[in-house]
């Protein structure tokens, strides 16, 4: 291998982005190390899908087949009335096989375990840790640790979300960057009480709330996700999970089905998540040394269903781009931002109208029908960086055992 440059690398977040990146960056030769907030791997939360590129990108990390094996499957969305008699039906399988999409929908924490334990030999993770601060100089970046210490890398990535820490030392507030989308979530998981199987979900909506249940995990486990429209940003302590919860039960007091039981389940639950629906956008994606990768760079929203899609794909595209520019980051951050922006860009315009199917005045199946294939369309394709890229239609292409 030629000799590159900057081969320390310090990723913050081990979620998707994260792990993904370090995967290619060891790959390619350099040494990333991931820090990671939380102190051990959440599991569970919510299904996401990967798709298209992603798709690809899994099979050339060789976990594609691990991934089908750990999907949730779901085949329709049924609208149900008050009393739980189907009102409408949207079959979701079709969709994707009509539009010869390849699709895999898994928890998220099974991805982020799956990359995670790809990684683990091979690259540093520090749980329970986050960057307190940081400079930058010519030469490398300077951080501090929340649990004491520092430590001088030669780059930093910020794969650590919406609310990145990494984002907010460099670029500043966050606020400058997040385009409130006008909606609040809330998921969490509970047992299944409702004996659901998992091939459908149920959704329930009135004007401006929809309250979607599904089962996960051989059916034992109950995924409840709560959506609201709310115009002006609900301001609250993101980790104020009590203060959550009391939000959600406000909202969605005196609301029918089985609001009442999942708002009770709710106040025993694990694992509630609860955010505001956002974007960021920003001008540019790097600073210095410094660059952010996934959602801490260009959420797209949770509503276009392209999060996890794009935190692959764009960690392929920078370590690909690190790997041409032998490690010169003066290269390789403009590369990556003109090769992924486009797709990024595209994939954030849907988000409007992914809000107005999944929340509409009227559970409208006509409207959902046609709107459905949005949440398919193609994003780009792929670079090679000297893979192979596998066909479409094989399987994990040509497998490579870890990194
Ligand atoms: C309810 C819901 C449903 C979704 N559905 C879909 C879907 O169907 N399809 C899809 O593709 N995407 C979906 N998404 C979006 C998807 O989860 C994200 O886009 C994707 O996880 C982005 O990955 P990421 O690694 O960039 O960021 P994240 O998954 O947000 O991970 C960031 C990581 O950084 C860590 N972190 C945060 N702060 C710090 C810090 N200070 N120091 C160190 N680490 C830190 C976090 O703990 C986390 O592990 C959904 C999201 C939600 C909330």
């Amino acid at each position: 291998m030629m000799n590159i440059t900057n081969k320390n690398i310090l990723i913050s977040g081990a979620s998707i982005a994260g792990p993904t990146l370090a995967y290619w960056l060891k790959r390619y030769g350099f040494t990333p190390t991931v820090i990671e907030r939380v102190p051990q791997l959440r599991e569970g939360g919510y299904p996401v899908d990967v798709r298209f590129e992603a798709v690809q990108v899994a099979r050339l990390m060789g976990i594609w087949s691990r991934l089908q094996q750990e999907k949730t499957t779901i085949e329709e969305m049924s609208f149900v009335n008050e009393r739980n008699q189907r009102i409408s039906r949207v079959n979701i399988q079709a969709v994707p096989k009509a539009l010869d999409v390849e699709v895999v929908e898994i928890m998220r924490g099974d991805l982020a375990r799956t990359l995670y334990e790809l990684t683990k030999d091979e690259v540093e993770y520090c749980f329970g840790d986050s960057i307190q601060a940081l400079k930058q100089d010519e030469a490398g970046v300077d951080v501090t640790f929340e649990r004491g210490g520092s430590r001088r890398f030669d780059l930093l990535v910020g794969a650590d979300g919406l609310h990145s820490i990494v984002r907010t030392l460099v670029f500043g507030d966050e606020a400058q960057f997040e385009r409130y989308c006008g909606y609040q979530v809330g998921v969490f998981t509970t047992d299944n009480y409702l004996g659901l199987g998992e091939a459908s979900i149920q959704l329930y909506g009135v004007p401006g709330k929809l309250v979607a249940v599904r089962s996960t995990r051989g059916n034992q486990t109950l995924a409840a996700f709560f959506l609201f429209k709310q115009p002006t940003k609900l301001r609250y302590d993101y980790h104020d999970v009590e203060r959550h919860k009391q939000l959600l039960a406000e909202v969605f007091a005196g609301e029918g089905w089985e609001v009442p039981r999942l708002l009770e389940k709710m106040q025993t639950a694990p694992d509630l998540y609860f955010d505001a629906v956002s974007q960021v956008r920003m001008e540019r994606w790097s600073h210095g040394r410094t660059v952010l990768l996934g959602d801490a760079g260009y959420c797209p929203a949770l509503l276009t269903g392209q999060g996890s899609t794009l935190a692959m794909m764009g960690a392929y595209i920078l370590a690909g781009e690190l790997k041409v520019a032998l490690g010169d980051h003066k290269l390789a951050f403009p590369q990556y931002e003109q090769v992924f922006r486009p797709v990024v860009t595209q994939e954030q315009k849907k988000a409007g109208a992914n809000a107005r199917f999944l929340v509409p005045a009227t559970p409208a199946i006509e409207r959902g029908r046609r709107l459905l294939p949005m949440f398919y369309s193609r994003p780009s394709r792929l670079k090679d960086y000297g893979n192979v890229l596998p066909a479409s239609g094989t399987i994990d292409g040509k497998r490579e055992p870890g990194i």
